[in-house]
């Protein structure tokens, strides 16, 4: 109890995230008693000096509640006119819940594009902190009417991932991932009776990530594996996560140190702003594969990416997006690249001194500069 207590004891901010099957009861309904008893929680928090900015998924199957939908549609235009209806009565339902407290909500829908270019990173985050100083609570959901076209990669896909980017962006120290579930287990409870409960996590192990499934309910699109990767995210940055059944859960309590759920702890050593963003934003597909000497430079000796070290290039990037540095199938940095796809493609392999003769242009000695790149 004390050590829960005391690791709670300087959150100042936190993320709350909450599951279409937290908020919905029967056939997609929205469970109004729910959200109110959130919402008390929430402006109770406030009142202690908390500032809490609210994840909430639900638009989908608030829609197909709406709309009489029994099967999630498969559709795309019919899954976010879903969405449509639903995000509408998701808002309507937290607008009521927090006019109890006298405490406005403001909406705000996100793609994967504004949490992956800088600027309107940026740009989301002084929104956000304008509503923290006019005392209203962010209810956020990914902008599912309109970002879908997973070819193109403009989602973020699911909510954990969302709420793990918005404790980032907001530099939360606290991640509450409010589910069906009341924490990680060490094998599947429907299925297996030894599964117990995990109470702490300090380290997202391959066996960790093996024991978590797909997702467990074909209304939202969450499961464990998403909430492993969410805590691998927030972790790593320095923040904590943990998972509890909505059901249940009084984020009171769980700040004053109650057991309950999973908890994941931080890991040491904290990125600034600038690199975590490099680190976590859901970036494209791009990447380029090195050679053993670059990916020692880059792993062990804090260098920057040269094109001599560069064997492949992978999907298509521009000049300023964020890629993926491979070394034997695995990632072992992220970074923001000088030069495209194309440009790669015509100097992997050379020397710096020849990237101006090979291209025409002056860029840099560079793929990759070091200030610019997050080792993983
Ligand atoms: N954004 C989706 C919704 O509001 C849910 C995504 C998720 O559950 O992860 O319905």
């Amino acid at each position: 109890m004390s050590d829960r207590k005391s690791l709670f004891k300087n959150v100042k901010r936190l993320v709350v995230k909450l599951g279409t099957r937290v908020i919905t009861i029967g056939d997609n309904a929205l469970d109004a008693g729910r959200i109110e008893r959130i919402a008390d929680d929430v402006a109770a928090l406030r009142q202690r000096g908390i500032e809490v900015a609210i994840v909430t998924s639900g638009a989908i199957g608030a829609g197909m509640g709406r709309l009489g939908l029994s099967a999630r549609p498969r559709a795309i235009p019919e899954l976010q006119a879903a969405a449509a209806v639903g995000q509408s009565l998701l808002m309507n339902a937290y607008k009521l819940a927090f006019r109890r407290h006298d405490l406005a909500v403001g909406q705000i829908l996100l793609t994967a594009d504004d949490l992956r270019e800088r600027a309107r990173y940026v740009n989301a985050r002084n929104t956000l902190e304008a509503l923290f100083r006019f005392n209203a609570v962010p209810v956020i959901n990914e902008n599912d009417s309109v970002a879908v076209d997973e070819l193109l990669d403009i989602r973020v896909g699911d909510n954990d991932t969302l709420s793990a980017c918005v404790t980032h962006l907001i530099r939360a120290d606290l991640l509450v991932l409010l589910s069906d579930v009341d924490g990680l287990y060490s094998g599947d409870p429907r299925r297996d009776g030894d599964a117990r409960l995990i109470p702490v996590v300090d380290r997202i192990t391959p066996e960790l990530l093996a024991f978590a499934g797909g997702s467990g309910s074909d209304v939202g699109v969450g499961g464990m594996r998403t909430k492993l990767r969410a805590a691998e995210t927030v972790t790593a940055a320095g923040g904590m996560m943990i998972i509890a059944d909505g059901a249940r859960v009084n984020l009171l309590d769980l700040l004053d140190g109650q057991e309950t759920g999973t908890v994941f702890l931080p890991r040491p050593g904290r990125l600034t702003d600038r690199k975590r963003w490099i680190a976590f934003a859901p970036a494209r597909k791009g990447a380029v594969t090195v050679d053993d000497g670059a990916a020692r430079a880059i792993g062990q000796e804090g260098r920057s990416l040269l094109p001599s070290g560069i064997v492949e290039v992978r999907g298509t990037f521009d000049a300023g997006e964020i890629i993926d540095v491979q070394h034997r199938k695995e990632t072992v940095a992220r970074g923001l690249t000088r030069y495209s796809s194309d440009e790669v493609e015509k100097i992997r392999g050379l020397k710096s001194s020849q990237i101006t003769p090979v291209l025409g242009r002056p860029g840099g000695d560079e793929v990759i500069h070091r200030d610019d790149m997050v080792v993983l």
